[in-house]
């Protein structure tokens, strides 16, 4: 891999994708690694030893000429977002992640960086094609012509644009990958920011813990999606980061299940059945979504591989673990 000896820097890092590539940068080599969020430090979802930490405001110009200061490689994961009750209903937020954006493009153009990682997402893909539970899975051309998710969507195709056309008219060596819904440990799971497997399996463990046998479940339960655990995100950004594909590219799951089988995995996890009770007026994003992983192939031989149900296991017992902590048991 192409981090022994780097001196790297991971926007974002207080976050749950971040810290989790913290740590891996680590291990497998980086020279020096700095982490940079917007989030007070004590507040980020890990700290490793022997990072440079920094609190800063990345929408801010300045703050990106000193987090790309005397580094090698970026990776741009800041943003302001969370799950779909988030980034439906804070639009102009969300799109303000491209101040982020643009200044650390430009901070990283003036300073020399090498390498820049930017981390789409699957919001960027055409709403029209995926209006139906029964998927046609996602290629990487099916985002234009462009109708992305409404604000957080609009952004992120726009930014990868911007670091198109900074390889093109800069030369800045650009990687951007498309995350769809990743989850795991140290994820958000709760406040209002929390994604679909950590929801569910919070309201499970409340559930059983309560007594109360009943789940809240957004929308009709049909709704489609894949799941990439925390762990293969990880491997998937480190081979795009060291590979030569220049055009924006799936980094997903493709294992499909509906929300309702999301919740019969989580169920099982916890040893109950519960009556579920579906909210049709509740964000839900679109009907169905998977990742075509075709080119991933391709150019890596690899694709995302951890099953759902054994991803589910290990998320579902951190979060039971840290409510219970809570609660103080
Ligand atoms: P996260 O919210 O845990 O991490 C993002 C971090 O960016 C947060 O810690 C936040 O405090 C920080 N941030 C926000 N505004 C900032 C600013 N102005 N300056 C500095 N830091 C700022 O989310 P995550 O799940 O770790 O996502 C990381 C990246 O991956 C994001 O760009 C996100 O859009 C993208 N992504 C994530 C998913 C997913 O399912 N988790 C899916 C698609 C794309």
């Amino acid at each position: 891999m192409m981090i022994e000896g780097r001196k790297v820097v991971v926007c974002g890092g207080g976050g749950f994708i971040g810290g989790h590539l913290v740590n891996s940068l680590q291990e497998n080599g980086a020279a020096q690694i700095r982490a940079v969020d917007i989030k007070p430090i004590e507040e980020w979802n890990q700290i490793t030893p022997g990072v440079e930490n920094l609190s800063l405001d990345l929408k801010d110009k300045n703050s990106c000429y000193l987090a790309t200061e005397g580094m090698d490689d970026v990776y741009q994961l800041a943003a302001d977002m969370g799950g779909m009750g988030f980034i439906e209903n804070n639009r102009a937020l969300c799109m303000l992640s491209v101040l982020i954006n643009t200044h650390m493009l430009m901070a990283s153009k003036d300073q020399g960086v090498k390498r820049f990682f930017y981390s789409s997402s699957a919001c960027v893909y055409n709403a029209d094609k995926q209006t139906s539970p029964d998927v046609v899975a996602l290629k990487e051309e099916d985002a234009y012509p462009g109708m992305p998710e409404d604000g957080y969507g609009w952004e992120k195709l726009f930014s990868e644009r911007m670091c198109r056309h900074f390889k093109e008219d800069f030369g800045l060596e650009c990687r951007v990958a498309r995350f769809h819904n990743v989850y795991g440990p140290l994820g958000t799971w709760s406040g209002g920011r929390e994604k679909a497997p950590a929801a569910i399996c919070r309201k499970v463990i409340q559930a059983k813990l309560s007594g109360n046998h009943e789940i809240e479940i957004w929308g009709n339960g049909h709704q489609t999606r894949s799941f990439m655990y925390i762990d293969d995100c990880v491997e998937g950004i480190h081979k795009i980061f060291d590979s030569e594909i220049h055009e924006p590219i799936n980094l997903g799951s493709n294992e499909l299940v509906t929300i309702n089988q999301l919740v019969n995995i989580v169920e099982e996890c916890a040893g109950v059945r519960l009556k579920r009770n579906y909210d049709l007026g509740a964000p839900k994003g679109v009907n169905g979504r998977n990742s075509d992983n075709t080119r991933i192939k391709e150019y890596l031989g690899w694709e995302p591989s951890i099953r759902l149900k054994d991803g589910i296991a290990r998320t579902y017992e951190w979060i039971e673990n840290e409510m219970l902590v809570l609660a103080g048991k």
